[in-house]
């Protein structure tokens, strides 16, 4: 949480902070490091009610090797502490005008003063990957003899590569008598591959943000890192898998942070299908082109259907939707999803269900069937409507006029079915699915014949069209 708000542009309140520590809890991380207590009088609010929140992660400051840092990470009552010591030459005299042994000095005093005051320390080395090893080595050993209770090597600007990661966690972990942590960056897109790298070669634990999120181009993310783990080396991380989505979604809207699309797991893409050949492999087994099922990060397996969907993807789609139809029917769905994509539209699951429903409402015995249809409408021009159904075997031709064309299309529909009785317009409701001017029309609505009452809907890029079709609907239920 404290690396991931560093991300620029994000500043989360109390209450979000909150919520985002409590997913994560549930998640299942083992450490939560909720912010920096030194930053502001907000910020350790936001840190002490999350420790206030008992909660079974352990709950972790970021601290400068500086006494007020841990003195303010003391006030927010947390559990330990992330002491950060800047361990490259660049760091220590470019920035800090300080030298090695000052450096090394503070960071003994620090992690000593820390202990005497009952927190757990991390130790950190910052820049690590740019420092001279035999001092960082030095430094870490110092630590861990003043008490530190775990080191953690920082690629602060993500210049490792997973080769040089391995000897370096290999090294690090034999010759130290501490357990060792990893915080890695993402500036060349490495930050999970050397993450993973160190945890093969002997860090026990690794720090990373949902989403991948944090300053520049983001640290290790958590759920890449996790499913590698878990599904890749059938290493058992005890996070709450199920929870992975939802979690990536909590963060991305609270932060405003959008996750990309093609991002791994939890991007937008990751298990949508668009219509070809792909879905015609899922429609046989969804393991053809899925490493693992949608459902184990708690997320669902969509089907993109356009102006290429075949009858494969269209019944993939509608067997994830639960809805079973005959081959007729499958033509009528597969015609209305070409007209869509014609106009450049995409079906989204919503449509398609839509779209299905309607037809399924059509093929249902209809009595009164649409022949043709004409209506006029306009400026300085009465509304009229004029209909050709088949009722019953027999033609009826029929006018009406009305308020607007829908209107005038209703009352030519309703004279034209007279004969069979009389049926009222009790509701009418319309909603555009997906937005748009150009999108999927869907209208409801509730008809009454003899005081028995039925609704029924009709979807259609127009929105006079899906009106009689819903009506016609209605009437075929009704009679
Ligand atoms: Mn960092």
């Amino acid at each position: 949480m404290r690396d991931g708000e560093q991300t620029p542009g994000v500043a989360l309140t109390t209450e979000e902070k909150l919520w985002i520590a409590r997913k994560l809890d549930e998640l299942g991380v083992d450490i939560i490091e909720a912010g920096s207590a030194i930053t502001s009088k907000g910020e350790r609010e936001s840190i002490r009610a999350i420790s206030a929140e008992g909660l079974n992660a352990e709950i972790c400051s970021y601290c400068r090797i500086m006494k007020q840092d841990v003195d303010f990470a003391l006030e927010c009552n947390v559990d330990s502490i992330h002491l950060v010591a800047p361990v490259s030459d660049l760091h220590i005299t470019a920035r800090l005008k300080k030298d090695r042994e000052t450096v090394r000095q503070m960071a003994v005093d620090i992690t000593e003063y820390a202990k005497d005051h009952g927190l757990i320390v991390e130790l950190s080395g910052e820049d690590a990957s740019r420092a001279d090893l035999t001092f960082l080595k030095s430094l870490y050993s110092d630590g861990i003899d003043a008490g530190a209770d775990r080191i953690c090597y920082c690629d602060t600007v993500g210049m490792l590569v997973p080769e040089k990661t391995t000897g370096i966690f290999r090294e690090l972990s034999s010759a130290l008598k501490a357990p060792v942590s990893v915080h890695c960056h993402d500036d060349f897109g490495l930050a999970v591959s050397n993450t993973i790298a160190a945890l093969a070669a002997g860090a026990v634990e690794a720090h990373a943000t949902i989403n991948g999120i944090g300053e520049r181009s983001g640290n290790a993310s958590l759920e890449e890192m996790v499913m590698i783990l878990e599904w890749l080396y059938q290493y058992d991380t005890g996070i709450k898998l199920e929870e992975i989505y939802k979690t990536s979604r909590l963060v991305s809207r609270l932060t405003g942070i959008a996750v990309a699309a093609n991002k791994s797991l939890v991007g937008g893409n990751a298990f949508t299908h668009e219509a070809g050949i792909h879905v015609h492999g899922l429609l046989a087994d969804t393991s053809t082109y899925e490493p693992i099922g949608p459902e184990v990060i708690g997320r669902e397996r969509k089907i993109m259907l356009g102006k290429h969907a075949g009858k494969s993807s269209v019944t993939l789609a509608l067997k994830e939707l639960g809805l079973d139809v005959d081959d007729s029917q499958l033509d009528e769905i597969l015609d209305r999803i070409k007209e869509l994509g014609d106009h450049g539209k995409h079906v989204t699951d919503a449509d398609l269900q839509t779209i299905a429903e309607a037809v399924l409402d059509i093929y249902r015995e209809s009595k009164v069937k649409l022949e043709e249809f004409t209506v006029v409408s306009g400026n300085k021009v009465t509304p009229t409507a004029s209909i050709k159904l088949n009722v019953g075997g027999k033609e009826v031709v029929e006018a009406g006029i009305g308020d607007g064309p829908v209107d005038a299309a209703i009352s030519a529909i309703r004279k034209a079915v007279a004969g069979v009785g009389d049926i009222r317009l009790e509701e009418y409701h319309v909603d555009a699915i997906t937005g748009g001017t150009d999108a999927l029309v869907e209208v409801l609505v509730k008809l009454s014949k003899d005081g028995k009452i039925v609704t029924a809907r009709g979807a259609r890029t127009d929105i006079i069209m899906a009106s009689v079709e819903a009506v016609l609907n209605g009437i075929n239920h009704l009679i």
